[in-house]
């Protein structure tokens, strides 16, 4: 399947870090909001592609953060985590937004690497073995670009090329076009996040 996602991006000047060998676990944090009837769906679609990797000493813990639903979310989801102990479930008091959900999820993330995903598979999961390979290869930061936003609204295609225009044209550090949320963190990066106030 060849869904509008790519691994990419050696800068030139990397100096790469040592290759990392033996066993390790990622964190897929998954912030949800009303999200009752996503989260079976996503749940089989991450394992398809996660399950083979354990051969490969990758083992995966999935963190749901449920975000001030008002469906059956947390019953979902507390149904899943009795079927399957590698699931966490964060129950926030009330809705909070993604990023905040997102950053509980990293607060409780005790695994070597994170990866923060959406729960409406706009994130595909077969890019997963990408990110963590390059990962294994010794980079701390493996960024998914989209290649086409052709299954985008044609006025989300033009808000979305306007937001990385402005945003880089103002802030100092840049965001490369049609990079969003789904990444690869090493656990060094995710205590530099935990570090901030
Ligand atoms: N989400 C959340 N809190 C919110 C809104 C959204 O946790 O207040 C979750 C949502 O359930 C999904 C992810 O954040 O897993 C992305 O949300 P959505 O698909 O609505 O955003 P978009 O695709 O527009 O970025
Ligand atoms: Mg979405």
């Amino acid at each position: 399947m060849n869904a509008p996602f790519l691994h990419i991006d050696r800068p030139a000047s990397s100096g790469i870090a040592h290759p990392r060998t033996g066993t390790a676990t990622v964190a897929l944090i998954v912030p949800v909001h009303n999200e009752e009837s996503a989260i079976a769906p996503f749940l089989a679609a991450v394992r398809e592609h996660t399950d083979p990797l354990k051969q490969a000493g990758v083992a995966f813990d999935f963190i749901f953060v449920n975000d001030g639903s008002s469906d059956a979310t947390l019953d979902r989801l507390i149904e899943a985590q009795q079927a399957d102990p590698r699931i966490r479930v964060i129950d926030l008091s009330r809705n909070f937004g993604k990023e905040a959900a997102l950053t509980a999820g990293l607060d409780c993330c005790d695994a070597d690497a994170a990866i923060p995903m959406d729960a409406d598979l706009q994130d595909p999961p077969h890019v997963i073995p990408l990110l963590v390979e390059k990962w294994r290869e010794g980079f701390e930061v493996v960024l998914a670009k989209r290649a086409s936003r052709a299954s985008d609204s044609f006025l989300k295609q033009r808000s979305a090329s306007m937001f990385y225009r402005v945003h880089n044209w103002i802030a100092q550090q840049k965001i490369p076009q049609d990079v969003g949320d789904f990444r690869l963190i090493d656990r060094q990066v995710i205590e530099a996040l935990r570090s901030l106030p």
